[in-house]
């Protein structure tokens, strides 16, 4: 029987703290934390994110605003916009939200954010914090992951913990969280893939983490007997929306699964509520 890993009760728990301490700083200090999130250009899945963003933001007392660049700006001129915001002492976090127009280079823009108000831990100098597991801020989604793996009560050291997508964002930093906790980690990816040798590492796993966004990349089968398994995939299938994990086979074998939508999805808003925060923190 397994147990359904779900987000949002981790969240809410995260939320109330943080709600708690910023109310606490405004009382000290009389300021609190201002999340600026910058889109180019009219984007409806931005706009979901947005939504979330400042619901989650503001039910916490952390001020949001969201500055609407327009689609046809040039690259210098968004740079100036960054420009700007690293020296507006108002400021205490910024997010890029994805995607944005062709002939926009996101990475140079992620790269132009000061590491001190990097919303997303994407900025090199916060990834490479990481590596000696020195931080205040992570890429929001692979801390998600980490946030459910804590709450399961598993202890990571020496356990075989497969990671399956190498992404920037996702795998690859979530690979060095796991190995500061002295996980046995194995990172699978698309050469993993074309070898046909993903079978064989998934069923090693007694720890899961796929975030690959392919329907049903991993079959439930492969799932080894008691396993944690955490979905991060997020993938549109006619109506519905669904993992990357065959969820109703897996979840036979599972331990712990999380539900997609439902698992590492309602957390992510909150850790980049919770780097925001931390960010602010730091400059009080
Ligand atoms: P991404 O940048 O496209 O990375 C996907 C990774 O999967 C890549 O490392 C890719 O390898 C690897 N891959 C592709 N096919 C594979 C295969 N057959 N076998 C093994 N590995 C394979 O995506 P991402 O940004 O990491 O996101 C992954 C999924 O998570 C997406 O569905 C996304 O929507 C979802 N997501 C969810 C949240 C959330 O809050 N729940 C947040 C972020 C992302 P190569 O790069 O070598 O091709």
């Amino acid at each position: 029987m397994f147990i359904l890993l779900e987000g949002k009760p981790i969240a809410e728990k995260i939320k109330t703290a943080l709600a708690a301490e910023i109310a606490m700083l405004k009382t000290k200090h009389g300021k609190s934390p201002k999340l600026v999130a910058l889109q180019i250009g009219d984007n409806a899945s931005s706009a979901v994110y947005v939504k979330a963003q400042k619901k989650a933001a503001e039910s916490i007392g952390i001020e949001y605003e969201l500055k609407m660049l327009p689609q046809d700006l040039s690259q210098s001129e968004v740079e100036n916009v960054i420009s700007d915001l690293n020296k507006d002492i108002s400021t205490s976090a910024v997010i890029l939200q994805m995607p944005v127009p062709k002939g926009i280079d996101p990475k140079i823009l992620v790269n132009m954010i000061a590491p001190g108000k990097d919303a997303e831990g994407m900025h090199p100098e916060n990834l490479g914090k990481i590596l000696s597991g020195q931080y205040r801020i992570a890429p929001c989604t692979a801390m998600a992951v980490m946030e459910l793996l804590e709450s399961t009560g598993i202890k990571l050291y020496g356990k075989e913990v497969v990671v399956v997508g190498h992404s920037e964002i996702v795998g690859k930093p979530l690979s060095i969280m796991l190995l500061n906790k002295f996980a046995t980690t194995t990172v699978c990816h698309i050469a993993t893939g074309e070898r046909g040798t993903l079978p064989d590492h998934v069923k090693r796993a007694e720890v899961l983490i796929v975030a690959v966004g392919k329907a049903g990349v991993v079959k439930g089968e492969w799932i080894k007997d008691g396993a944690i398994v955490i979905d991060v995939g997020i993938n549109k299938v006619g109506d519905k929306i669904v993992g990357d994990v065959e969820f109703e086979s897996a979840a036979k074998k599972a331990s712990y699964i999380t539900p997609v939508p439902g698992g590492v999805g309602p957390l992510t808003t909150t850790i980049l509520m919770r780097n925001a925060m931390e960010q602010f923190k730091a400059k009080l």
